[in-house]
This record gives structure tokens, sequence and C-alpha cells, in this order.
């Protein structure tokens, strides 16, 4: 074993340092700092080499932990690098967004041993970063052309992972997005104080340059139907994500200032893109000056109470039925909401928003509510307690309670796509093939809303399949012909 390692005794754990308050809240920039180098390569050595590596086990993509670790920690970069690179598509963007708290540090031993879990995430981050500085991520090669195209909608994580890994392949790609640009909710819903957004353009120009073709504001279903894309392609992945915002039933819901999260990130984002954004300019989507209430307690509503302050809201309060043990979202992130001066109103569901005379929201009307038996999810169900109704000042309303799936085959024009109860996308669990033959789904739209790096693993895993059932389709039609 390389003397590099095992050091989790003497060296204590270290994250990079993060940018004071202050300082971080005044701009859209990534919180933390980068590791410099021996920093880097001393946090590495503090990997035990496990012999099974619970990190990789915990991790969707199964990436080569300890052994890009122990290379870091033997100063040897560009080989951690390239093995990290290896098994991921965007390892730098899982490094800085995934929860590694639940994933692969949660489940590191010397976590368990007390002494804090190898900050593998933000080594991972270090390392192709580092690359991209010395110009060793390689360009997009395209393998010997096939004469055979693939149709991707959705430039998400999903489908930009199958696109690269099909163009590696051999096949011709195009991938279909309704935005105009790539990334997905990578480019469009994280804020760029948790992923700048050079990050995700830096990839997507790479896949450019590699041949694969963007059709940018080319929304299937308005632009094309889904038979005129299998018409186009001799296969198709659909990996459209989940967009249609639960609602919220309480009077007073439509006044102006309730909005929905997406909506307003969305307007965050394009600013910081420096588009022209006129909800933003006229304050509709801006939390300038205003008493803000974000309502939800998953990773969107952190989102969103952290964007408003950003954008100088005059108090933030983030309402949410259950308790913070009880949260969906990352603690990490409450806790970095907090550091930033985000209020949060615990065990408190809203009835009704309140309006002054030009239909303005003005307040939200709410109630305590205390914790029943678990529910079918696990948690314990929030339910009211009687009498302990109370009303927060409000001028902006982001409600933030989660997506479902859009109703694709209605959509798509394609009633014979299947869907399960809950909307998503019915595949073959070993062909990742939907109900329609050679057409395949991916990401979020299969698994409902979820996590960039499963998305990233899926489009990793249907890009195999798409290849196996067109490697025989190919055989089929050389013996037809
Ligand atoms: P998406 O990223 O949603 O991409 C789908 C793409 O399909 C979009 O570009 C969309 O424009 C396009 N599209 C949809 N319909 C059509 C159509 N009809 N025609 C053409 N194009 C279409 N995960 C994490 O791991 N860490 C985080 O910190 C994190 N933060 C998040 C914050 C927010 C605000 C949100 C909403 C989600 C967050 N997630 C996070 C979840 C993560 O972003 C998703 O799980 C992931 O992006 C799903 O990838 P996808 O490729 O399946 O879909
Ligand atoms: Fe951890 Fe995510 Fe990287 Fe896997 S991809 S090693 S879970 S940060
Ligand atoms: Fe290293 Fe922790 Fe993974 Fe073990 S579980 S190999 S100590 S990172």
């Amino acid at each position: 074993m390389s003397d590099a390692t095992l050091k989790f005794v003497e060296r204590e754990q270290a994250y990079p340092s993060k940018r004071t308050t202050a300082d971080r809240t005044g701009d859209f920039r990534e919180i933390a700092d980068r590791y410099a180098t021996p920093a880097a390569s001393e946090q590495a050595g503090r990997c035990s080499q496990c012999g099974v590596p619970y990190c990789s086990v915990h991790c969707p993509l199964h990436n080569h932990i300890p052994d890009w670790l122990r290379l870091t920690a033997e100063g040897r970069l560009r080989e951690a690098y390239e093995l990290s690179n290896a098994t991921s598509t965007m390892p730098e963007i899982c490094g800085r967004i995934c929860p590694q708290d639940r994933l692969c540090e949660g489940n590191c031993v010397i976590e368990f041993s007390g002494h804090g879990a190898v900050t593998i995430g933000s080594v991972e981050k270090f390392i192709t970063d580092k690359a991209w500085d010395e110009g060793w991520v390689e360009p997009l090669v395209a393998g010997t052309a096939r004469g055979q195209s693939v149709g991707v909608i959705g430039a998400g994580p999903a489908g930009l992972s199958a696109a690269e890994y099909l163009r590696v392949m051999g096949y011709a790609v195009h991938v279909y997005d309704r935005h105009d640009r790539a990334g997905g909710l990578l480019t469009y819903g994280i804020p760029g104080f948790k992923l700048e957004k050079h990050v995700v353009m830096r990839r997507v120009e790479r896949l450019a340059k590699g041949g694969i073709v963007f059709h940018h504001g080319f929304e299937v279903g308005r632009d094309a139907t889904l038979d005129e894309l299998r018409a186009r392609h001799d296969a198709v992945l659909i990996a459209t994500g989940v967009y249609r915002p639960r609602a919220i039933k309480a009077p007073g819901v439509g006044s102006a200032g309730v909005v929905d999260s997406l909506d307003f990130l969305i307007a965050s984002n394009r600013k910081g893109f420096g588009d022209a954004v006129p909800e933003w300019d006229d304050g509709r989507l801006n939390a300038a000056g205003k008493h803000v209430v974000v309502i939800g307690g998953g990773d969107t509503a952190m989102d969103c109470v952290r964007t408003s302050v950003r954008q100088g809201a005059k108090s933030v309060k983030c309402l949410y039925r259950r308790d913070r043990a009880n949260m969906p979202g990352s603690q990490r992130e409450v806790g970095h909401a907090e550091e930033e001066g985000v209020e949060f109103v615990w065990l408190s569901a809203p009835d009704a928003f309140d309006a002054v005379a030009d239909g303005r929201v003005s307040g939200v009307r709410a109630t305590r509510m205390r914790l029943g038996a678990p529910d079918a999810s696990g948690r314990r169900a929030p339910e009211p307690d009687p009498g302990s109704e109370f009303v927060l000042e409000a001028d902006l309303v982001i409600k933030a309670l989660g997506f479902d799936p859009e109703d694709l085959p209605a959509m798509f024009d394609a009633p014979e796509l299947g869907v399960n109860r809950w909307g998503t996308l019915r595949v073959d669990n070993k062909s990742m093939m939907t109900s329609l033959e050679g057409v395949f789904a991916a990401g979020d739209i299969v698994r409902g809303a979820s996590l960039v790096v499963w998305a990233i693993r899926d489009g990793r895993d249907v890009s195999e399949r798409m290849h196996a059932w067109l490697k025989e389709r190919a055989v089929q039609e050389r013996a037809a012909a």
C-alpha cells in the first residue's frame, strides 16, 4: 500500500474554505473555494483504501473512488483525472452538487470511525477542474461512423451523457431541447452559487465540437411529433425531465406575486447569462426589496431562498409543514441557507394568501402542524394543530413543492406511449425501452424528480442498451437487404 494514504488519524478532515457570508451573498458565484494542490493531496491521503469501498458502492456511478484518491495523494493528478473520467461524463459537476452526505461521503468508513469522511466530492471537483486548466480534458472523438442516427429529446444530464457515449460509439447524434441553451436543470434550474454556468457550458461546447448536433428552441410536441422524430432517426431517447409544478390549493393562490419556483430560478439564471428578462426587470420574478416566503422543504426551496437573499430581499422565510429532521432537502443546504440569513418556519402549512386591493399578495395565512404517524414514504405525516393560525407578511411567495411529469403521451401526440400511475414513462427494466419500439427513456422522466448523478448513470446505461438494440437492427436490416 502507498505511504501517501491512511492518514485519517493524523490529518483532520478539511473541506475547501467557504467564502464569508457577507462576501458570498453579494454575488452568484460558488460559495466554496477550490483546494490548492497540496491540500487536495493531503485530504485524499486520509483514505484508508478499503477492500470493500462503501463509498463506491453508494455512488450511483460506482466511481473508482479509492483508486483516484490514492493517485491524487501521490500527486499523479492526470491519472487521477483519467480514472475519475472513465466512469462519469461530468465528474466536476457531481463533485459540486451531489448530496455527498447521503451518498459517497455518508458511507465512508472514516466517517463511521468518528474521524470525519474523506472529502470525496471536493477532491473529485478539484481533479477535473485541474484537468480543464491543464488541457488534459481530451476533445470528444466520434467513433467510426455506423451509418445510424439517434435523436435525443432533452439536453439535461441524462440526455447529454447518453449523447456523449453514443457519439463515441459512432452514431450521428442530434439533441433536441426546447430551451435556447443545453444543460437542462444544470443550466436553468440549479443556481450559480452551487454550480457556476461556465462549468456546464464548457461541457456542452466539448460535445458540440465532437459533432453532436444541438437543435435549440425545438420543442417536441410543438415543432415535431414523436413519430416525426422516429422517422428521422434509427432510435430516439426521451430524457425530458419532470416539469409540472405541484400546485397549492388555497384561497388567493392566484394573486399576483405568487409564483412557481422554476419560473423564478430560470429568470435568475437567465439574468446571470446576461439575457433580457422582462419579468425580472419589472419585479415580477425578482425578490429585491421584498418580504419573500418560500413554501416547500426540498432542494428547490433551498435554491429559491438563497437566490432571494442574493437578489436583495428584505426578509426570506421558508415555510415547511414538517420539521428539520423530516425534510427532503439536504441538511448541508439548510445550513448554508441559515448562515445566509434565511429564517425557517418549521411545522407550518399555508391556508390562504392575502392580497391588497390591486390583487397583489400581501401575506400568507398559515397553521402550525404537528407530526403524526409515518406515511407511505416513512416520514411522519403532518396534521394541523387547531387554533394555531398565524400570518406572515409577504410580497413575493414562491411555490416550491416539487414537480410531476408532464403528460407526454398527449404532448407528443403519442397515446400509445406507456406511462405509470405517476405519469413517469414506463420502460422495460432490462432494455430501458418504452412501449414504443426503438424509443428509449432515461433520467427524471423515468425515475421522477431525482438527482443529477442518477441522470448521468441512466444516460450511461441507456446508451449501452440503445447500442445493443441498434447493432441488432443493423444486422436484421443487412439480412433483409
Ligand atoms: P433535466 O435536467 O430536467 O433536462 C431535461 C431537458 O429536457 C430540459 O433541458 C428540457 O428543456 C428538455 N425538454 C423537456 N421537454 C421537452 C420537449 N418536449 N422538447 C424538447 N425538450 C424538452 N440534483 C442534484 O444532484 N443536486 C442538486 O443540487 C440539485 N439541485 C436541483 C435544484 C433544482 C431547482 C431542481 C429543480 C433540481 C435539482 N436537482 C439537483 C435535480 C436534478 O437537477 C435533476 O434530477 C436532473 O437534472 C435530471 O436530469 P434529466 O436529464 O433527467 O432532466
Ligand atoms: Fe460522490 Fe457523486 Fe462523485 Fe459519486 S459522483 S463520488 S456520489 S460526488
Ligand atoms: Fe476511502 Fe472512505 Fe472509500 Fe474507504 S470508504 S475507500 S476510506 S473514501
